[in-house]
């Protein structure tokens, strides 16, 4: 025990504590970003496969923070989640997507929007009356939403916890299974989401064309998918070799930096434009 003490000593890391103010003020100053703008959407372009067009966008939370600089989600999101605060804070992010979605859906009718959900919503009762509302006030059809749901997260939550993903699905909406294949779930727990697209986490898809048991094993997810119905997103594309060899196993979609970073609502608008078709 004495020897694991000494470990932990040896570890210590004084910048750590400086940054533990910064740690406990997040909270206080994540509630003021909300109101103040400082928090706001990117949108990440969806092109399909083998059409070649962009047929939707992936929302992400972004914080300019005005000493810091932009903070990454994976800094925050885990403290809004501690917090009880990532119910507003998806409700902020779940608004503008579905307006933008509707915006763009003018020019570009068909054009989906997807949204991360947070395991902690899963056991938010009203979270799909929420979502149905909000549906209802910009016109936009249920089809068009994907809620992207991490397997780690899902698999956190009690089975019993995931009737409001049910609910939503019944509504029409589509359920994504994100960061496919990091997480340790059973094929008998994945069956219970009611998933209509799986994402390929990017560590596989990055090693699909250089290591062949990587390239075995998205090659036989996409095609278990298909056989059970559902869609196949790559993620972290970045390489058009990549995007050729995910296209020739019949990859129904990819998104990664090579198609297109995440950029705020005017840049993506602009980008659809100059594409001329979406
Ligand atoms: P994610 O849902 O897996 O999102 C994909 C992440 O990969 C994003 O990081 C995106 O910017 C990044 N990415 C996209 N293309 C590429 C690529 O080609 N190469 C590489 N290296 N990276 C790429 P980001 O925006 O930092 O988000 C990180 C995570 O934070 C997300 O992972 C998601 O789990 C979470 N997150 C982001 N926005 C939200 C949100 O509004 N709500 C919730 N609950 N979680 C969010
Ligand atoms: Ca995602
Ligand atoms: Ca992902
Ligand atoms: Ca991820």
């Amino acid at each position: 025990e004495a020897l694991a003490e000494g470990r932990k000593w040896k570890k210590f890391d004084p910048a750590k504590l400086k940054e533990a103010p910064w740690r406990l003020s997040m909270l206080s100053q994540l509630d003021t970003a909300l109101e103040s703008g400082d928090l706001w959407v990117a949108y990440q372009p969806k092109l399909e496969l083998p059409s070649r067009t962009i047929v939707g966008a992936e929302a992400l939370v972004r914080w300019s923070h005005p000493e810091k600089g932009a903070v990454p989600p994976v800094e925050f999101i885990p403290v809004a989640e501690q917090s009880g605060r990532i119910i507003d804070l998806t409700t902020f992010v779940l608004e503008r997507a579905v307006r933008a979605g509707a915006f763009i859906g003018h020019r570009h009718p068909g054009f989906g929007m997807s949204v991360n959900l947070s395991a902690k919503l899963l056991g938010e009762t009203e979270i799909d009356t929420m979502i149905g509302r909000l549906l209802d006030r910009y016109a936009f059809a249920p089809e068009l939403l994907t809620l992207e749901v991490t397997e780690t997260a899902a698999l956190a939550t009690g089975v019993g916890a995931l009737e409001p993903l049910h609910r939503l699905r019944s509504m029409g909406v589509r359920i994504a299974i994100d960061d496919y294949g990091t997480g340790l779930s059973t094929l008998e727990y994945l069956r219970r989401i009611p998933a209509t697209e799986i994402k390929i986490d990017r560590s596989f898809v990055q090693a699909v064309y250089k290591n062949h048991s990587d390239k075995l094993m998205v090659h036989s997810t996409i095609q278990l998918a298909h056989s059970l119905g559902q869609k196949v997103v790559a993620e972290g594309v970045e390489d058009a070799q990549t995007l050729e060899a995910l296209a020739f196993m019949g990859c129904d979609e990819a998104q990664g930096y090579l198609i297109g970073r995440p950029v705020a609502f005017r840049e993506l608008v602009r980008g659809l434009r100059s594409v001329g078709k979406a």
